[in-house]
């Protein structure tokens, strides 16, 4: 493959952006191929090479790059119209109603325009709502780029994961590992009346993919209820993706208090969304007095393709056919895995998916199958499935990024380079891509 367009349009990026992208994760290695256009479950660089995307935005894009026609109509119309105006809309209100009937725990909804803006929002929300100041996070969750969750350690020494956060800030964070009863309910015993809310991806989607063990939500709703704490589902990836239309917490049966969105909710523009109980979602301003705001939010644009990319949803068999797709792709993966190599783990359900690079560890928490896992009657590594955040940190990221990802490429599959980060099916991909994709494993195994 020839990439020369790419090499020359990075080294211009490199002079006026800091890394050459506007977000780290875009910039693999080497240099990243820039992309020119989207065409169904493909993308084409800058020098006409074609790659099978699984990448597909990172989320967002629940129908590849092709939008069904009453998408790009509503997106059309919505943009020639304004596109925005400081006041509201209609199709915000559609927006809200669809959501409030769909997801169990929704009554009311604010929309923002980025999955760290709902997260930012929905932290300031229980501390203003609880009148408390305490997070709990879990180890290898991620909830955007923001202050009060950029923070490693454990419960006991929390610290900033990043240059530019005062110290003193990640002193009310609490991490504390994911599936790990034990701790948690440690943490509540020493500081449960100090703790606003715990804030959790319901399946970790940036670091793994990590699925909740029988249980794990039960017990943090449980906690949460005894000791006046909110339960904040992050949403934001397996919103409108694992559970289909009713989201993660419609599958695992657990109603959390507050969710945050974005992504796929904002259908391919720039999103982010929280819902939950009206009670507390009244706490924002004006109606409440937890300050939130947003020259953008509920943008015209994003709300109709957001309106319009769940309706579809809901009179298609999208879900059926992502979601099948995602189970042909893992466990045509585990099978090569198995044959090629035995020490690498296939993750992921519904129509999420990645393979973890860690050769024979264990995990921390012993046998237990974790709860969504598709594969859990005969995998063949049961044992080695990660249930924790720690389970996958010693991962072969350079033997994921600078190898087997190269590989993939070069053979026209685009998976996701950072080792930890999700990839993702959509309703654009076919048994032909997804047959292409498992020969291009084999060879790349
Ligand atoms: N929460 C989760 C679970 C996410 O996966 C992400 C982004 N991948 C965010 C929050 C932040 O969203 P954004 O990048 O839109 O700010």
């Amino acid at each position: 493959m020839n990439h020369d367009r790419s090499r020359d349009l990075y080294d211009r990026a490199l002079s006026v952006i800091p890394g050459g992208v506007n977000s780290s994760v875009r910039a693999t290695r080497p240099y990243p191929f820039f992309i020119e256009r989207g065409d169904g479950a493909h993308v084409v660089d800058a020098d006409g090479n074609r790659y099978i995307d699984y990448v597909m935005g990172y989320g967002p894009l629940l129908y590849g790059h092709d939008m069904p026609d009453p998408v790009r109509a509503a997106v059309q119309s919505h943009a020639s119209e304004g596109p925005m105006y400081g006041a509201p809309t209609e199709i915000e209100v559609d927006h809200a109603e669809f959501v409030a009937r769909h997801v169990p725990s929704v009554e009311m909804i604010r929309f923002v325009n980025s999955g760290t803006e709902a997260t930012v929002s929905a932290v300031r929300l229980a501390r203003g709502y609880t009148g408390r100041d305490k997070i709990v996070v879990m180890q290898g969750g991620y909830h955007g780029a923001q202050e009060s969750t950029l923070v490693e350690g454990g419960p006991d020494n929390p610290r900033p994961s990043t240059a530019g956060i005062p110290a003193s800030f990640a002193e009310h964070t609490i991490p504390v590992p994911f599936n790990d009863e034990e701790t948690i309910e440690r943490v509540f015993e020493e500081h449960g009346h100090d703790i606003a809310g715990v804030l959790v991806e319901p399946v970790l989607g940036n670091y793994g993919i990590v699925q909740p063990i029988s249980g794990y939500h039960e017990t943090l709703r449980e906690l949460c209820d005894d000791y006046g704490s909110l339960l904040v589902f992050d949403e934001v990836i397996t919103g409108f993706r694992v559970g289909g239309l009713g989201c993660a917490q419609s599958k695992l049966g657990v109603t959390p208090d507050v969710t945050t969105f974005g992504k796929i909710i904002g259908g391919g523009f720039p999103v982010g969304a929280i819902g939950g109980k009206a009670e507390i979602i009244e706490s924002f301003t004006p109606s409440g007095d937890v300050f939130q705001s947003g020259t953008f939010s509920g943008h015209p644009v994003t709300m109709a393709a957001g309106h319009a990319y769940l309706t579809y949803a809901a009179e298609h068999d999208v879900y059926e056919h992502v979601n099948r797709l995602g189970e042909t792709l893992r466990a045509g993966i585990t099978d090569l895995c198995e044959d090629r190599a035995p020490e690498y783990t296939v993750v992921g359900s519904d129509s999420m998916f990645k393979t973890v690079f860690t050769r024979d560890a264990p995990s921390s928490l012993g046998d237990q199958c974790a709860d969504g896992c598709e594969q859990r009657t005969d995998c063949p590594r049961y044992d080695h499935c990660p249930k924790t955040g720690g389970d996958v940190a010693d991962a072969e990221t350079e033997r994921w990024e600078r190898v087997f990802w190269q590989e993939m490429k070069e053979r026209g599959v685009f998976l996701t380079a950072n080792q930890f980060e999700s990839q993702f099916v959509s309703y654009a991909h076919t048994e032909e891509d997804v047959e292409e994709t498992l020969e291009a494993y084999k060879e790349a195994l």
